[in-house]
């Protein structure tokens, strides 16, 4: 069985008052059956990380350049990143995807860049609405998986996260048998391309996941936790989800 992640996208909220939320979530997890990520904006990545060093968060980023270094104004790179304290790194949001035109070969090269610097590259897939209402889900996250992941992916390196575009931050949810067909889908894909190695390859749900619904999610097969925007900014409403993952 995977070991299991709850992982926190801050996204672009937070600034230093809220490493009091950090601060809060540590003291309320002093041990941790499972894996617990914070993802911050990178202005607090690297505060956040002596923060909750040696506690049972981790810290990861939530982009990153494929390049190692050079002229990219604004950009950071995967090794900047591992520096700044990040063990993660969250690549191919679908925020990033449409506000900044990713494709899944851009997401490849930064998947690369990350295992380079020893990051656990978290990739994003995940279907539009019309894309659902077509019909076309699975082929889909088919053609993201197979674009956006390089050869050779191991269990130690990679997460994906499926995440509905028009699940994120709208209480929109998929059902339960829907969330289980794309997880089921994608273990097949993963052991396909990877052999054994994808049976120990975490696989999350992400999309308006909160503590009322995070137990059901987690019951579902193949789902090993959460990726999480919203609940995850406070630590009484994330802490709610690591306690429904640990009891999962
Ligand atoms: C996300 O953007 O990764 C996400 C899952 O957001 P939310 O939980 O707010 O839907």
């Amino acid at each position: 069985m995977p070991r299991k992640l709850a992982a926190g996208n801050w996204k672009m909220n937070g600034t230093s008052a809220e490493l009091d939320q950090a601060r809060a979530l540590m003291a309320a997890c002093p041990t941790a059956g499972v894996d617990i990520l914070i993802c911050p904006p990178a202005t607090l990545l690297s505060r956040l990380s002596d923060l909750v060093r040696g506690s049972t968060i981790a810290t990861g980023g939530q982009d990153c350049h494929a390049n190692a270094m050079g002229a990219h104004t604004g950009d950071l790179a995967a090794e900047m990143l591992a520096d700044a304290g990040a063990g993660y790194v969250i690549l191919g949001h679908s925020e990033r995807r449409a506000d900044h035109n990713e494709t899944d070969a851009d997401v490849q090269a930064k998947v690369k860049a990350a295992l380079n610097a020893g990051l656990i590259a978290i990739v994003c897939v995940g279907e539009t609405e019309a894309q659902r209402d077509a019909g076309q889900t699975l082929a889909v996250i088919g053609t993201q998986l197979a674009g956006s992941l390089p050869n050779g992916m191991t269990d130690d390196r990679l997460v994906v996260a499926y995440e509905p575009v028009w699940a994120i931050g709208t209480g929109k949810v998929p059902t339960l048998p829907q969330i289980g067909e794309v997880h089921d889908f994608m273990r097949a894909q993963l052991l396909a391309r990877f052999g054994n190695t994808a049976n120990a390859m975490r696989l999350l749900y992400g999309g308006s996941v909160k503590s009322s619904n995070a137990a059901e999610i987690f019951a579902v097969p193949n789902v090993d936790g959460a990726l999480v925007g919203g609940a995850s900014l406070k630590a009484a409403d994330f802490k709610g989800i690591i306690d429904a993952l640990e009891a999962a």
